[in-house]
């Protein structure tokens, strides 16, 4: 029969033919069966063909992601790599910085030592103009070398702030006095205004809180030829804190609106050419931003070209109790002990230049000195002499300062704990003061020091007891 023949062969397009011999109706029904049985066929084989498509479309979704998976690990390990070289090359920028300042500041100690001792001599007045003259340029090349050096610190926040008990007021005369000769010099009026009802006992960095408000009077007298520059300080009770608001006013030669947003950047200068009339680095207003804004302050700046400026410092530092202070005053009088003559001190720095600078301070306090080139000559001397000082250099041959140090610390009954050993060191980041008062140093005096700095370590820890007798 033709339909068991469309049967075996699944060949569900065809139809049967109406023939005469067979019922019209039977074969009518059975092509309508067959419409429906060939719908369906085509509809399963469609179906069959999504699937596949779909199974293939996995697939290659599948691959997409292994592959997305396999960038995405070596983009990782890429940025982890980057990382590690930018950790690395900060690193090295920091530790070629902390080389360089000492590499500079060593010389320059013998440059400045050496030049305020030809100063103290007896010179004629071309030869005093010139020593003279060498002491200011050292000078400035240190302001320089300090400016760069510490805005990298503060920029790569390697620096931590002090929160300990200052008085605001006298902070700030110290900045008043400090330039008061400049703005003498350019016939400018100098004054604090001060709003007299505020607490002036508060806890933050005295320092850094001195730095900034240096470098913006410092400006205000350089910017300015006529007039005058305030420092103007107000501010409100907050609870236990003060808010603060420093404004440095100036009738100086003002900023162009163009230029206020920028003037916070580094290297920024209004006047960038070489021909530019002050000096300066163009990092003091970047350094401040970045401390002030560590602090969780603000600064900002209001000018007018021809007018002047106002920077105005906004900080909220909290206020001292009365107890606090007491003490504070306590600890301040400890430090400052009557003069005192006639110690024996031993200086033991590898520089033959700095041994001589050292050595010449301590002359002039009148007091007995003695050098060792390094910390293995240091130890018989210190063993067979009493001194009551030790000078430490820290880089040293043979056998460093803090070696030196720790060696005169735990050897038995050579040097007892109240000698005081004070580093002499070119190193002035925080990290290395840490490292000499871990070894067992009382304090650090940065190279190039000041006579000044060195007679005031030298009051602070010279044993207290014999200067009181002296
Ligand atoms: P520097 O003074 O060393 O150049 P600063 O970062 O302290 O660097 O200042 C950047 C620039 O901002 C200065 O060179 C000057 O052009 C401008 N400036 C800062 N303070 C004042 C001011 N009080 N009056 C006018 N211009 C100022």
């Amino acid at each position: 029969m033709a339909i068991a023949g469309i049967a075996a062969r699944r060949a569900f397009s065809e139809r049967l033919p109406i023939s005469g011999q067979a019922d019209r109706a039977i074969v009518q029904a059975v092509n309508a069966l067959l419409d429906v049985v060939e719908a369906r066929e085509r509809d399963a084989a469609q179906r069959l063909d999504e699937l596949l498509s779909a199974r293939e479309d996995a697939q290659t979704s599948h691959l997409l992601l292994r592959r997305v998976k396999q960038d995405l690990h070596l983009k990782t390990l890429e940025l982890d790599k980057a990382l590690a070289r930018a950790e690395a090359a900060s690193e090295a920028k920091s530790q070629f910085l902390a080389n360089m300042s000492h590499e500079i500041r060593t010389p320059m100690n013998g440059i400045l030592g050496m030049a305020e001792l030809l100063l103290r001599s007896e010179l004629d007045d071309r030869q005093h103009r010139q020593a003279a003259t060498i002491a200011k340029s050292g000078r400035a090349l240190l302001t320089i070398i300090n400016d760069i050096l510490d805005f990298s610190k503060v920029e790569s926040g390697a620096f931590s702030l002090e929160a300990s008990a200052f008085d605001l007021h006298d902070a700030l005369r110290d900045v008043i006095e400090l330039l008061g000769p400049t703005a003498e010099a350019k016939g400018l009026v100098l004054t604090l205004d001060f709003d007299n009802a505020l607490p002036v006992h508060l806890v933050g960095d005295v320092g850094r809180i001195r730095q900034i408000v240096t470098n913006l009077a410092g400006n205000a007298v350089k910017f300015t030829e006529r007039g005058s520059v305030t420092i103007r300080v107000r501010g409100r009770r907050c609870g236990d804190d003060l808010e603060l608001k420093l404004d440095v006013i100036d009738t100086g030669i003002g900023i162009p609106e163009n230029r206020l947003a920028d003037i916070f950047e580094k290297f920024s200068q209004v006047d960038g050419t070489v021909h530019r009339r002050h000096e300066g680095t163009g990092l003091g207003l970047a350094i401040s931003r970045l401390i002030v804004e560590r602090m969780g302050g603000r600064i900002d700046v209001r000018s007018r070209l021809g007018h002047g400026s106002t920077f105005q410092v906004m900080l909220r530092l909290p206020v001292v109790n009365a107890v606090a202070v007491e003490l504070s005053a306590d600890g301040a009088a400890m430090l400052s002990p009557p003069a005192s003559l006639g110690f024996k001190v031993l200086v033991v720095d590898d520089s033959a230049v700095n041994r001589e600078v050292a050595a010449e301070y301590v002359r002039d306090l009148g007091c007995g000195v003695a050098f060792a080139a390094n910390g293995a000559e240091a130890l018989p001397l210190a063993a067979a002499t009493r001194f009551d000082l030790i000078l430490m250099d820290c880089q040293m041959p043979v056998m460093d300062g803090y070696a030196a140090t720790a060696a005169l610390r735990t050897q038995a009954g050579a040097t007892p704990r109240d000698v005081a050993i004070v580093a002499l060191t070119a190193n002035v980041f925080a990290t290395d003061r840490e490292k000499c008062l871990a070894a067992g140093m009382d304090d650090v005096l940065s190279k190039p020091f000041t006579p000044e700095d060195f007679e005031c370590a030298l009051r602070r820890w010279l044993p207290q007891s014999k200067a009181a007798a002296a």
